[in-house]
């Protein structure tokens, strides 16, 4: 059996950043990985003329600031993301096809009233701490109830439900009526409780190098010290350390693991040593699962026809659209339309979701370089996107959500407030320090 100071499961953001502080504080560190590339939920694939294509994880916001430093720290270089490209939104609703920055089908009533209610939403936010949101004296209550729920007692129309919906489609999120608003209020009061989903705070920048490049550049560094093809399938903690066990039956003994895994494969490990209430909580977390188009074009042909790229489709497989850089659009297929695309027949999804992109920007979407289609909701060592929280998950989940029971530290983008390639880098460097620190 070997023995070193850390094993680290998973080399994606959270395993792979929490590993790169552990060797340079000094210890002697191994990650073990069971792709055969680093990066887990950021991937990418070079064009022939070297633009960059994220298959994965894409955007940040202002308020990441652990992902923002760790980018500098790497000499990687961030810019503008798609939302200050000028031109009209894509409206694919049951009206037809509708050009409009700002929900312009939506009657100036119905669109005052969905001002008001979020600006209660983001007083409701202020009042929530994002790292205690259990600490709130509605806490029970407001996790209970559906964001859905929340804004028909509040009074919102018909017309705001649906422009709720459909934004919501758009970030492949669950559904208003399956999303704790408890959950969603801690989400915008971690990036400063403006209102609802605000695309500045979540989504305005990018790494100009391929966000998985943060990735490679970290797994660059570490060398040797990861070990690719390596699943493991168990750990267990004793009184001497963690034994982990790799699906092989290989076993390397440590003082301490860093699990990074997502919800998913974390409930796949046999772990025995950790508490009850710990483990039922780790494994309590969930995922909105989902799949990623992505389209690739000689130029950003919808440029001109004032269209600018970012689509909100309300009756088909994708969600939406976005530029993600130039000529190439993005896309996701929520997780409430996972059931109709998985039964289309394999072969036939990639031209059903090229047909919407046509119906909203017309035949030169089918004029593509390349297109990739990416299943992560049926990949075993993702099983999802992003972290999603039901009415009554955040309670049952509870305060142990991102803490650790050392010597076993629980790390990746779920274990903060609701996922994101801030939440991984946040959550490893967060767990580094403090391991280190001891
Ligand atoms: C399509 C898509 C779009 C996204 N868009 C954005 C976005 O625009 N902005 C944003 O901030 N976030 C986005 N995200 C989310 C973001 O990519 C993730 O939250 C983040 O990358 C997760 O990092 P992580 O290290 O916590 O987990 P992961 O990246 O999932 O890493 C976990 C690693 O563990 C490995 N592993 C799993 N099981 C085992 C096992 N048994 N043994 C060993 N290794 C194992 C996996 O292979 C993986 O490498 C997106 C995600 C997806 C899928």
């Amino acid at each position: 059996m070997t023995r070193t100071d850390v094993i680290v499961i998973g080399a994606g953001l959270a395993g792979l950043s929490a590993a790169r502080d552990l060797a340079a504080g000094g210890a002697d560190v191994i990650v073990l990985e069971a792709r055969g590339r680093a990066g887990g939920r950021v991937e990418q694939t070079l064009m022939p003329d070297g633009r960059p294509i994220q298959l994965g994880g894409e955007v940040i916001g202002d308020s990441h600031t652990s992902y923002r430093q760790l980018v500098a720290e790497l000499g990687l270089t961030i810019v503008p993301s798609f939302t200050d490209i000028p031109g009209d939104s894509t409206w694919l609703i049951s009206e037809g096809r509708v050009l409009g920055d700002d929900m312009t089908w939506m009657p100036a009533a119905d669109r005052a009233r969905y001002d008001e209610l979020e600006q209660r939403f983001a007083a409701l936010a202020a009042s929530v701490d994002p790292e205690n949101p259990w600490a709130h004296p509605d806490a029970v209550a407001l996790d209970r109830l559906s964001v859905g729920d929340w804004l028909r007692s509040e009074g919102a129309t018909p017309a705001v439900l649906r422009a709720m919906e459909l934004r919501t489609l758009a970030l492949a999120d669950p559904s208003i009526w399956r999303r704790s608003l408890l959950a969603d209020l801690r989400k915008e009061a971690t990036a400063g409780a403006t209102g609802f989903y605000d695309y500045d705070a979540w989504e305005s920048a990018k790494v100009l190098e391929g966000s998985a490049t943060v990735a490679l550049r970290m797994a660059e560094e570490l060398g040797h010290r990861t070990r690719y093809g390596s699943p493991v399938a168990a750990i267990d903690v004793t009184g001497t350390g963690v034994v982990v066990t790799l699906a092989t039956g290989e076993r390397q003994h440590a003082a301490d693991i860093v699990c990074a895994l997502p919800a998913g494969p974390l409930r796949d490990l046999r772990i025995t040593g950790v508490s009850e209430p710990y483990l039922r909580a780790a494994t309590r977390r969930q995922h909105a699962p989902a799949a990623k188009l992505v389209t690739v074009h000689a130029t950003s042909f919808w440029e001109a026809n004032g269209q600018n790229g970012t689509g909100f489709f309300e009756h088909t497989l994708l969600g939406g659209t976005w530029v993600q850089t130039h000529g190439a659009l993005s896309a996701l297929v929520p997780v409430d339309r996972l059931g109709p695309y998985q039964a289309l027949p394999a072969a036939d999804r990639e031209a059903a979701l090229l047909d919407e992109l046509v119906a909203a920007y017309g035949e030169e979407a089918r004029d593509t370089q390349a297109v990739f289609v990416r299943d992560w909701f049926a990949d075993p060592y993702t099983q999802g996107y992003i972290t999603a929280w039901r009415p009554g998950d955040l309670t049952a989940v509870g305060p142990l959500h991102g803490t650790h029971e050392p010597p076993f530290w629980l790390v990746g983008s779920d274990q903060w407030v609701c996922g994101y390639m801030e939440g991984a880098v946040r959550t490893g460097r967060g767990a580094a320090a403090q391991l280190l620190a001891r």
